[in-house]
Formats: C-alpha cells, sequence, structure tokens
C-alpha cells in the first residue's frame, strides 16, 4: 500500500495541515463502483478528503461521514471515514457521463450538481456533531473550506485533485487541508492567503509528480513546515457475511418467512464497497431460527 497522510505543523503551530496521496484508494473505489470518470474524479476528492478529515479526530473509534446530497446526475455522494486511515464510499449513480467543462477538464461540479455537504462525526457522545452547508461551488474543495469557515470557525484552505489516465484508470490522487489556528498572527494568515492565490490546482501538482510532503511544501512555500505524523490510507470497507446475517435477523421474522416462501435465494449489495452477498433458502431458513 502507498498511499498515505502526513500531518505537519507550520508557523509555531499557528498553522497545522494535512496532506494526502490517495491514488490506489481512489482507483480501489474505481474498481469496486466500476465509476466513470467525472464519477470517479468526484468519489475520489471527496474520499481523499473523508480520509484526511478522519485522521483528524481523536478517538479510535470515531466515525466521519461526508454526505453529499444533490441534484446533479451524480445523484450524491457518501463517503465515510475511521480515525486510522480507512475510508470507503459511494456515488448515487456511478455511470454519469458529461461534456468536459469550458477548461477542457471533467466536469464535477455539473456532475454533483447543486445542494448541501453533510459532515457528521460520531465521537461515541449521546449525539453525533452534525454540520450541513450548502455547496457553493460543488467542485467539493471549496465547500469543505467554506464547511470549515461556517460550521467549524476555522479559516482553511482545501486542495483535492484526481487524475485520470487515458484507459480511465487513475494516475494520480491526493489533496491537501491547511487550516489556520485562532491564536495565529496577522502576517501568518496574510502570507497563507497569498500561498493559496497563487498555488496551481492539486491536479497540476499531481501531474508533476508531487508526494504529499512536496505538496504540504508548495501550499506552505515559504513557512518552516514541521511534519509530526505519517498515517497510512486506504479504501476498506468492514462488511462481511456476518454482518448482512445480522442484518438480516434484524428485519424479524415475518419479512424473513416472506422470503423463505419465495423460493429463492437473495442477493444484498453493500453499498459502500458494492460486494453483493448471496444467502440460500437453506441460509435463510438458519438466519430465520436464529430470530426470536
Ligand atoms: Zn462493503
Amino acid at each position: 500500500m502507498s498511499d498515505y497522510i502526513v500531518r505537519a505543523t507550520a508557523a509555531n503551530s499557528q498553522v497545522r495541515a494535512f496532506a494526502a496521496v490517495t491514488t490506489e484508494t481512489v482507483e480501489t473505489a474505481r474498481k469496486a463502483h466500476n465509476t466513470s470518470p467525472v464519477a470517479t474524479a468526484a468519489l475520489g476528492r471527496l474520499l481523499t478528503a473523508g480520509a484526511m478529515m478522519g485522521v483528524m479526530m481523536k478517538g479510535d473509534k470515531d466515525i466521519l461521514t461526508l454526505q453529499i446530497q444533490a441534484s446533479g446526475p451524480l445523484e450524491g455522494i457518501t463517503v465515510t471515514a475511521d480515525s486510522q486511515g480507512r475510508v470507503k464510499g459511494y456515488v448515487g449513480n456511478p455511470e454519469v457521463i458529461i461534456p468536459a467543462n469550458d477548461k477542457g477538464k471533467l466536469d464535477v461540479a455539473s456532475a454533483v450538481g447543486i445542494g448541501i455537504l453533510n459532515v457528521i462525526k460520531d465521537m461515541g457522545l449521546k449525539e453525533p456533531y452534525s454540520g450541513q452547508v450548502v455547496l457553493q461551488t460543488s467542485e467539493i474543495a471549496e465547500d469543505l473550506t467554506y464547511y470549515f469557515a461556517v460550521s467549524e470557525q476555522v479559516p482553511s484552505a482545501v486542495g483535492l485533485g484526481v487524475l485520470m489516465n487515458k484507459d480511465n484508470t487513475v494516475q494520480q490522487a491526493g489533496g491537501f487541508i491547511v487550516q489556520v489556528m485562532p491564536f495565529a498572527e496577522e502576517e501568518t494568515i496574510a502570507k497563507l492567503e497569498e500561498n493559496v492565490q497563487k498555488i496551481q490546482s492539486v491536479t497540476t501538482l499531481l501531474e508533476q509528480g508531487h508526494t504529499a510532503e512536496s505538496l504540504l511544501e508548495a501550499v506552505l512555500d515559504g513557512f518552516d513546515i514541521e511534519f509530526t505524523d505519517k498515517v497510512p490510507t486506504e479504501f476498506y470497507c468492514n462488511c462481511s457475511k456476518e454482518r448482512v446475517e445480522k442484518a438480516l435477523i434484524s428485519i424479524g421474522r415475518k419479512d424473513l418467512n416472506e422470503m423463505i416462501q419465495e423460493g429463492k435465494e437473495v442477493e444484498l449489495n453493500c453499498h459502500f464497497c458494492n460486494t453483493n452477498y448471496v444467502f440460500s433458502v437453506e441460509e435463510l431458513k438458519e438466519i430465520l431460527r436464529k430470530c426470536r
């Protein structure tokens, strides 16, 4: 596994920063869901952000969910990440194909459409934390920047990019999140704003062969960067036949009985990784016996 996330601080901890290389993560998602190029780009951007926002959480069992509900042909994106760099996700319509935008690039904004971004953090408390913003550009990175500013009151710069090969596989994917701490000096904020203004798109940077470290060095040009952590990241789904079986038990005797009466095997799909789980009539009867 070559994908990883780095954590760094700069300017005497006035700035905290994350960067990720997620090429394999996004390619694994593409293969699992057989996504079109624009769907791969959109899902890849949100997976990359999710992976980084996941490791920002402190608790071992914390779970982050990023949900885009929007009117575009992509029919929304859902991404879930844990605090150990594991991330998974899917789009509503993986086959969407739309014309390139006026820059000749994959038109993620039009595929996503107008809508909202939900950020849900389950940190084991009674109520999960939840923040919601209206999508600003539907390009995802800008929408997350807006979310951080409005919902978490943390001025941030977010860059995300997915670069495709001609055969529609993922060539490179990655991104960064840079955040200004509340005690940051004017000078630091101004310098960072200047950097963000002049930086090229993440896709262009990835094209130049940047690593997560050098990506941050580009964004934080002129700052003293201290890399404090490096964690592997991957597309990982925790579903299993046992888990699906538990879900079947939870639907209750009546529905299970109906399935058995049909006399056909039942196929259940995990949305997150697109794995199908097949249960024979015999297995369904066995599950029924476990029901109270
Ligand atoms: Zn799964």
